[in-house]
């Protein structure tokens, strides 16, 4: 594909994305991006760089090319870039009302006086015509560092409500009334003054690329792919060398798998193709090729975008190059990538537990070296099938460690085998899918299903390596994060574990659900019961429904779902307590601000989601016969996953894959810092 003055070598275009690196850890990032280049993306880009202390994130971690300070940095992505015959893009950014510049303390500037989008308790200040030019400057300036710094394509960015052209395009944030504000045609000029100072600066050089949201999902009160979206694109259609188009904002672009198919963009970017001749990029979390096929024989777009596909899978156009889709490590639509970004740290991934760890651990996505020569003849046992065991399995029987993987059921999957159930989340299984089918093509793994194992059946068996993956249970007793005690008796019969429903229990109506876990379980059986039809109250002492998945830019869907069905909210509320009453119970709340606020409630049932227990008594069991371990010729015996400490199952995924890493690994220092990290310049 021709992108101006560059030609990318395939179809594959990994758009600009947050990892949590950015300018702070610019070897980390390097070092991603590299695996991308190699794994066979014809175009792999940064995510937004800031230009100027003017606009800058802080404490979030994205790139920096302020001055040439910062060329280095950057300059070690476009090498590795090159070195795989990727084309490396560069998304500057000046944010406008969008950053409260925390760090550098500048005012923010925007088309009009504005709080910023943040909470913070800033404003941001009209522009006049010298800050106009000002930002003109600095982009150019940017633009032709970037060039300098190797970069192939040049971005300017108008997306996510983020961008600070966008906001003169967007009349909800451009209350101008000089050439800059009312027509569409005023509030598109700086967007074209910046494409041309671009095309200008560095067009014989670098492909242009615009990244424009053509519609805010904000109907009539912000641009729409039928109006104005259109009409810009018309407006400046031949301009840029490549158009990267979106919706806004970042929540809508990166939607989850629960709320959104693959593909779910076209509706609103199909329309690009007939008015422009430039190539145009879009995306919509595809991880399917026929999909991808479909879109460009459809017409929808030239490139197929992706940022989360090609976090799970990084090789995803090698596999397809080389007819191995069925290898295809598929992105769930879960957005604990995102999460890394929101939390200042580096990227992490449900199905690619490499992300992040190339350059500090030095792991990649797709080798693992064998096990040395020492240990290549010690037999593992892994038991327990969920996300720990059948990674952890996998990446044994990848580094060709004879390997037997016992599962208690009938099934491969553990949790995911129930949470997968839950509504919106079938893509979840693609954890389990993906394993199975790498595992059944192992000679060197043997999978038992229906063995639940005990201590002395493990010890009979006599493997050398022994790691219990037996995952964990939900606590039906209400301890966890606001009760540090045991809040009810878990044996009334009115009284329900998240583990109960999975088996097939089905609370009477009305029910309780108490969410004290923030991420996304209480929602979800509150959803799934409501639309089982029972009335459902939903009570946490989070000042909002799923609280943390904030992190997964989810909770405001999750939170308008449960209004739309019906389900009665009370947040920022504690039970005190719960007694029977006839045949359902008295539940007692109250305001976690004040105990003058008392309430209650009457139920037919409760489900409490607050914490889990591991399940590691076979674990125990074979630590207290540690004098048995010699004579059954068993080495070692770890507990990982769930059945360590219950987390996500990214971080179960995390701890199956470190622990077959570590599987030959010799600790010489335990108080040695275990990875790598970039080390601040003292200046003097
Ligand atoms: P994780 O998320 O850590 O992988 P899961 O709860 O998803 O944990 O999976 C644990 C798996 O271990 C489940 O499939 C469960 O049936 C299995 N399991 C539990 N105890 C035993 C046992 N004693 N022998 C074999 N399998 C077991
Ligand atoms: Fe996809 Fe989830 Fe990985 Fe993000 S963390 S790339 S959404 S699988």
């Amino acid at each position: 594909m021709r992108i101006g003055p560059v030609i990318s070598k395939n179809r594959f275009y990994q758009v600009p994305h947050c990892n949590g690196m950015g300018h702070g850890k610019p070897s980390t990032l390097a070092a991603m991006r590299s695996v991308k280049a190699e794994g066979g993306w014809g175009v792999v880009c940064t995510e937004e760089i800031e230009i100027s202390p003017h606009s800058e994130i802080a404490p979030n971690f994205e790139g920096r090319l302020w001055d040439e300070h910062d060329v280095p940095a950057l300059l070690l992505m476009t090498q590795a870039c090159h070195e795989h015959g990727a084309l490396a893009g560069i998304e500057l950014m000046f944010n406008g009302y969008a950053t409260p510049n925390r760090y550098s303390r500048e005012i923010p500037m925007a088309p009009s006086h504005l709080p910023v989008r943040h909470l913070d308790p800033v404003q941001a200040r009209a522009m006049d015509k010298r800050d106009i030019a000002n930002v003109r400057r600095w982009h150019r300036n940017a633009a032709l560092r970037a060039r300098d710094a190797g970069f192939d394509l040049v971005y300017v960015y108008a997306g996510h409500d983020l961008g600070l052209p966008m906001h003169f395009i967007s009349r909800r944030t451009n209350r101008r009334t000089d050439e800059y504000g009312g027509s569409l045609e005023n509030r598109v000029r700086f967007l074209r003054e910046l494409i041309e100072d671009t095309k200008d600066a560095v067009g014989d050089r670098c492909g242009v690329v615009v990244r424009l949201a053509v519609d805010q999902l904000l109907g009539q009160g912000g641009i729409t792919a039928e109006s104005e979206g259109r009409d810009i694109i018309a407006m400046l259609a031949e301009l840029p060398d490549l158009w990267d188009v979106n919706i806004a904002d970042w929540s809508n672009d990166s939607i989850t798998a629960r709320f959104a198919e693959e593909g779910y963009q076209e509706r609103y970017i199909s329309f690009v193709k007939s008015v422009t001749t430039r190539p145009v990029v879009g995306v919509g979390r595809y991880t399917s090729p026929d999909a991808m096929v479909s879109a460009i024989r459809r017409g929808v777009m030239d490139m197929v975008g992706a940022a989360r596909p090609s976090i799970a899978d990084p090789f995803l156009p090698n596999k397809i190059n080389q007819g191995r889709t069925d290898e295809i490590r598929e992105c769930i639509g879960c957005n604990i990538c995102v999460t890394g970004d929101n939390l200042c740290v580096p990227i992490r991934c449900t199905q690619n537990p490499t992300m992040g760890e190339e350059w500090r651990r030095g792991w990649h996505p797709e080798r693992i070296a064998p096990v040395n020569a020492k240990q290549a003849q010690e037999t593992a046992l892994v038991i327990g099938a969920g996300p720990a065991g059948l990674e952890l399995a996998r990446a044994l029987g990848q580094r060709g460690v004879e390997v037997m993987l016992a599962e208690a059921t009938r099934q491969l999957g553990g949790r995911l085998i129930h949470e997968a159930a839950l509504p919106g989340l079938a893509s979840w299984m693609r954890v389990v899918d993906h394993r199975v089918h790498q595992l059944k093509r192992m000679p060197n793994v043997t999978i038992a299903l229906e063995s639940p194992m005990s201590a002395s059946e493990v010890l009979d068996f006599g493997f050398n390596r022994v790691f219990v993956a037996t995952g964990a249970h939900w606590r039906k007793d209400g301890l966890g994060r606001q009760h540090r005690q045991p809040l009810v008796d878990p044996t009334l019969p009115q009284v329900f574990s998240p583990d109960d429903v999975f088996a097939g229990a089905m609370p009477s109506s009305p029910v309780l659900v108490y969410d004290d876990d923030h991420y996304v379980m209480g929602g979800l059986l509150a959803e799934k019961l409501a639309r089982a039809g029972l009335e459902v109250h939903f009570v946490t002492p989070a000042a909002k429904v799923s609280e943390w998945t904030d992190m997964t830019m989810e909770q405001a869907r999750i939170q308008g779902r449960l209004l739309e069905l019906g389900v009665h909210l009370h947040t920022a509320v504690e039970i005190v307590g719960v007694s029977p009453a006839g045949t359902g119970l008295a539940i007692q709340l109250d305001s976690i601000y004040t105990s003058a606020r008392q309430s209650a409630l009457s139920c037919a049932s409760l489900v409490l989601v607050t914490m889990r227990d591991p399940c590691d008594e076979l674990w125990r069991e074979l630590l207290a016969k540690r004098e048995l371990w010699h004579e059954s010729a068993v080495l070692t015996v770890e507990c990982i996953g769930d059945a360590c400490a219950p987390g996500t199952v990214a971080a179960a995924v995390y701890a199956g894959h470190k622990t077959a890493r570590e599987f030959d690994s010799v600790i010489t220092d335990p108080d040695a810092v275990p990875f790598r990290r970039e080390m601040i310049r003292i200046e003097s």
